[in-house]
């Protein structure tokens, strides 16, 4: 029966193949009347879907449509590198700003960050780093920018957040690209400076995902400015969760905005508009805060009535009436690759460098946690997709900084990196058990664990990231011919619209057998017969011809699922997300080949690069057979998966041998280690959590062979047993250690009761209410008290 359908397929290629051979044939047999059915289901495109589909550029994903990724080209893409100023400025002033973070105090104690924190963020311009240095910003690479946030973050959400809002999408980004001159020189040296705090806000009770149906307004008509009358904006709005806005002190507002009197001589209904509020504006209602999720960066709600502004508030003056939403669409790449994607795998480092540490020195049943089965698993995942992480952000930045506006790319990055930091913290706190859940100032992880909704939620929440925005826009942007394709089916001139169709049809059949026929050679030989193209030096040719394999099975994939369901697809939001994830992965592990390759294929690392590509193949081809499983043409689907995998599955997840070899790197100070976390704040301050747990680890290795050294003896019946003390008295009265050897037990001992040790708080300290009932402390525990 598969045999069979095998066969028909087959023909049915065949077919296909000579009659895009015949011009005349093909217009008038197919084309013609494929035009007309593509012009009556197609749905024209909303002005708001044209502008978030043209936004931005097409880069590696580009390739990975292609079904034929060129892995010269990722070898060729420029990694960028920190300046030795930016360098310099991440030892210095970030280095100390980490050290003044009490991340405790912040959360717990003062609900934000401490005057004097605030007043150094802004004097050392980190509010400004987007800005170019003629207006007194930093001018910094997306790298530095995302090295910066990511070192932060591994101190401080709060202060990652405070620090990273500014330099995303909000009044500098859209004023750098659409402000008009005066806006430039007024605002950019004050916002670097940090005499203005900005925020953003877009977001408001009834629009939260659907940004664009927004309900606030700005109506165009005379009113009042210091004494005179002129021409402006009425605004009314009511926004809310709005980053930095209850101390903002300039508020850029994107609102709806309606001429309805034509004192602009144009249509009454201009769309979405971008504008900068002053907050000491009259009208303008700010200043109450959100509580998320003990987090303690300033957020909040906002409202104006009636605010009245002159029109050259608007962000680009009167060319930037109703260009809102194309503003937003166009600066939205940049944020959304840098900041989440740092925070994440700043966070993911945490984890990698703490947990792997607890997990070498917390001992039960006589042993490090680390080296039993079930938490190497866990621990595993978080040495692996630290790594993934880490190798998606650096590409991602060398992108931008090679200047390009990775539209698809940034929704990847975003949706992927704080995914796979769900994931890897949600691992850290179960190895980390009671220690990890009691929240003090020993506790590192718990405060991160907290946050982690945010960062699913905000930039475009998650499922709807997912499920809408990865595949639906890289079907458009990133698939070499269907943009094409749509754009002659909406050409108004029929006749050059079917010219236009035809050719770029034939050239997408063309491509598409060749993706068919390639598949199913690739299916039945393993890929093993592939040229490379580059001469390998250490890389894991294997990884290379599999993601080839799995990359033209998703270019087939996905044109056969648009083909069949057309415009439908875009409601079928469960195919589109399963598509999504594959080009996701297949992203994530070439950003892990193109860091393993850049950083000269170091040995100790290919642990890491190994469980990272066959992580993302084995992901691949369980969303590609889920895909295949749930189209709903049934016969489709299962010609579909035997086309794709014809031996069947072809990937399994990281094997258990591979990822003992993951978890012996985070258990033992190393260079791969060093390299996995690189960039994370390491405190020196003795009582830093982080501090102890590498003291901890190191002290705990270096007692290692002293204490193998005992149990020979024990085994022997040279030394009796007995309480720890008793054992190392009696190593050292049978000439078993020395007393140096005995100091540095004892020492590993006190170091691993340091970082075992939870805080435990006086029952008045915590809580807020000086009127609560107290639970009365029962008579005996008082007494022993
Ligand atoms: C801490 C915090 C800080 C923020 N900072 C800012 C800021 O500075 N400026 C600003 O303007 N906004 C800000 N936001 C707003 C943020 O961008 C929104 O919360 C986000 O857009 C989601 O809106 P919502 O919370 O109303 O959720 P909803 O829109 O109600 O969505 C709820 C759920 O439904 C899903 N969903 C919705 N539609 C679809 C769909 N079609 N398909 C699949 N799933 C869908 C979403 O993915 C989500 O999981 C912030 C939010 C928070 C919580």
């Amino acid at each position: 029966m598969q045999g069979t359908m095998l066969w028909i397929l087959a023909a049915a290629l065949i077919g296909l193949a000579l009659l895009t051979g015949l011009p005349d044939w093909r217009r008038r047999l197919l084309m013609r009347p494929l035009f007309r059915t593509f012009k009556r289901v197609l749905p024209p495109l909303s002005q708001t879907e044209r502008e978030a589909l043209e936004a931005g550029t097409v880069g590696w994903d580009g390739e990975l449509f292609s079904g034929r990724p060129d892995w010269n080209a990722l070898h060729r893409y420029p990694v960028s590198e920190l300046s030795e100023h930016e360098q310099a400025f991440l030892d210095g002033p970030v280095e100390a700003l980490c050290r003044q973070l009490d991340d405790w105090r912040i959360t717990h104690e003062d609900a934000d960050l401490a005057p004097e924190v605030w007043d150094f963020i802004k004097q050392q311009g980190l509010f400004g780093m987007i800005i170019p240095r003629r207006y007194g910003g930093l001018e910094f690479s997306a790298q530095a920018h995302s090295r910066v946030v990511m070192k932060i973050a591994s101190r401080s959400l709060t202060a990652a957040v405070t620090v990273m809002v500014p330099n995303s999408l909000g009044p500098a980004k859209l004023l750098l690209h659409y402000g008009t001159a005066e806006q430039k020189d007024h605002y950019l040296p004050r916002l670097a400076r940090g005499e203005e705090v900005p925020c953003f806000a877009l977001t408001g009770p009834e629009a939260g995902s659907d940004a664009a149906s927004l309900p606030d307004t700005g109506v165009v008509c005379f009113g009042e400015l210091n004494g005179e009358r002129v021409l402006g904006i009425r605004l009314n709005w009511d926004k809310r969760y709005i980053t930095l806005g209850p101390v903002a002190t300039l508020l850029g507002l994107a609102f709806h905005l309606y001429d309805p009197d034509g004192h602009l001589g144009s249509e009454p209904d201009l769309g979405i508009t971008l504008a900068l509020i002053p907050t000491d504006t009259p009208g303008v209602e700010i200043g109450r805060r959100h509580y998320p999720l003990n987090s303690a960066f300033q957020n909040g709600p906002n409202r104006g009535h009636d605010v009245f502004i002159p029109i050259d508030q608007v962000i680009g003056g009167r060319d930037g009436l109703g260009q809102g939403w194309r503003m937003l669409m166009e600066c939205l790449a940049d944020g959304r690759s840098i900041s989440l994607p740092a925070l994440a795998t700043g966070a993911g480092k945490l984890c990698s460098r703490a947990t792997g540490a607890y997990a070498a020195v917390r001992k039960q049943f006589r042993l490090p946690i680390g080296r039993f089965e079930g938490v190497a698993e866990a621990l595993a995942r978080i040495g692996g997709n630290t790594y993934l992480m880490d190798a998606a952000r650096g590409f991602t930045c060398s992108a931008l900084d090679n200047g390009e506006q990775p539209a698809v790319v940034s929704a990847i990055v975003k949706y992927h990196l704080t995914e796979r930091m769900r994931e890897t913290v949600n691992h850290a706190m179960d190895i980390q058990g009671g220690s990890g859940i009691c929240l003090g100032p020993r506790n590192l992880l718990g405060r991160v664990y907290q946050a982690v909704p945010i960062s699913i939620t905000v930039e475009g929440a998650n499922i709807l990231t997912r499920s809408m925005i990865i595949f639906g826009q890289g079907a458009l942007r990133s698939h070499p011919y269907v943009l094409r394709e749509l754009e002659a089916v909406q050409d108004p001139d029929a006749e050059a619209g079917l010219l236009a169709f035809d050719r770029a049809l034939t050239a997408h059949l063309r491509w598409g057998l060749g993706n068919a026929v390639r598949c199913l050679w690739y299916g039945l030989t393993g890929a093993r017969l592939q040229r490379l193209g580059f001469r390998p030096r250490g890389e894991p040719v294997v990884a290379y011809r599999q993601l080839t394999r799995l990359s033209t099975a998703f270019a087939l994939s996905a044109d056969l699922a648009m083909f069949t369901l057309g415009g439908s697809l875009k409601r079928r939001e469960r195919l589109s997300a399963r598509l999504g994830d594959v080009l996701s992965n297949l992203y994530l592990g070439s950003a892990a080949l193109k860091q393993f390759h850049a950083q000269g294929c170091p040995e100790a690392d290919r642990p890491l690069v190994e469980w990272a590509w066959r992580e993302c193949a084995h992901r691949a081809q369980e969303a590609l057979l889920a895909l295949c499983d749930n189209l709903p043409n049934r016969w489709l689907g299962r010609l579909l998966k035997l086309w794709l995998f014809p031996l069947g599955r072809s990937y399994a997840p990281p094997s258990d041998a591979l990822c003992d070899q993951v978890v012996a790197l985070l258990l033992r100070p190393g260079e791969a280690r060093d390299r996995l976390t690189a960039g994370l704040f390491l405190p020196e301050a003795p009582d830093a959590t982080l501090n102890r747990l590498e003291t901890a680890l190191t002290l705990s290795v270096q007692a290692e062979p002293v204490l193998r050294r005992i149990r020979a003896a024990m085994q022997a019946g040279r030394v009796d047993s007995g309480d720890p003390e008793q054992r190392l008295e009696a190593a050292l009265a049978a000439g078993v250690i020395t007393a140096a050897d005995a100091d540095r037990v004892r020492a590993a001992v006190a170091a691993r009761h340091e970082v075992i040790a939870v805080d435990a708080f006086d029952p008045a300290d915590l809580g807020h209410n000086p009127d609560r009932i107290r639970t009365p402390i029962p008579t005996t525990q008082a007494e022993a008290g």
